[in-house]
């Protein structure tokens, strides 16, 4: 029987991307996001790898909703193998002029949902005793970003809530790692300015963004076999944006 991955935020960018890498690797999707449309088109991509692709449209902020989804997601596709939390948001702006609306609804979709999608589907992973979890920081989590202090404490929480599920975790045989990616080329991105654009390329070592297929190929070792005895690690990609 082929495993099953949760893909959040999977309509578009980075987590369509690692949809499609992980149904080519033999997964069966269960791809999560608001964009029903988006999704579907998902969908029929990991489906002509041969991959049963089903679409959910929970919101990832909201507890019980990712309660039910992840039922669901059981009865429909048999076992839960690997979550990847990947739906994310942006609200930048200067702390100074930061709405406290724009701080708790970036805290809420980057944060609380990887709490709530972990806690769903790690009660499934321990009773099998095995699961991979890979959830998506950001270099600003690592460092910090001007313009971005709300998004740089969701995804430092992020790398926080890896490494406490690692330790808690690693005895049942689940390994628990975060992605730090750089300035990747996604509908995320391409709202930056082109003065702001230039400015981080000039960061940026090898002189271009990365690819969404990039961080899938990063997620797939992550869920993959050669993979087994690494948890609790961040792990950046970046093109040396930050060396
Ligand atoms: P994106 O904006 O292109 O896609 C994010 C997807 O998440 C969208 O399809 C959106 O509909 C979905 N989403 C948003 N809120 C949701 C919710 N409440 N419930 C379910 N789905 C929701 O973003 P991306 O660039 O592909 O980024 C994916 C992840 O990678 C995010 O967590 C982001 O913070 C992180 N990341 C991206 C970059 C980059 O340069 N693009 C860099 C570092 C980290």
């Amino acid at each position: 029987m082929k495993k099953t991955a949760i893909i959040t935020g999977a309509a578009r960018g980075i987590g369509a991307a690692v949809a499609l890498r992980l149904a080519s690797d033999g997964f069966n999707v269960a791809l999560n996001d608001l964009d029903e449309a988006g999704l579907a088109e998902t969908a029929e991509a990991c489906k002509k790898h041969g991959a049963k692709a089903e679409i959910y449209t929970a919101d990832v902020s909201n507890y019980a909703a990712c309660e039910t989804m992840v039922k669901k997601i059981k009865e429909d596709l048999g076992t839960v193998d690997v979550l990847v939390n990947n739906a994310g948001i942006t609200r930048d702006g200067l702390l100074a002029r930061m709405s406290e609306e724009n701080y708790d609804l970036v805290i809420s979709v980057n944060q609380k949902s990887i709490f709530n999608m972990m806690k769903h589907c790690l009660a499934i992973m321990m009773k099998q005793r095995s699961g991979r979890v890979i959830n998506l920081s950001s270099v600003a989590g690592l460092h910090g970003n001007a313009g971005q202090f709300n998004y740089s404490a969701s995804k430092a929480a992020v790398i926080g809530m890896t490494k406490s599920a690692a330790k808690e975790f690693g005895a049942r045989g689940i390994c628990v790692n975060a992605i730090a990616p750089g300035f990747i080329q996604t509908p995320m991105t391409e709202a930056l300015t082109d003065e702001q654009k230039a400015a981080i390329l000039n960061l940026i070592a090898m002189k271009r963004y990365g690819t969404a297929e990039e961080i899938a190929g990063l997620v797939s070792f992550l869920a993959g076999k050669d993979s087994g005895y690494i948890t609790g690690q961040v792990i950046e990609i970046s093109g040396g944006l930050t060396i």
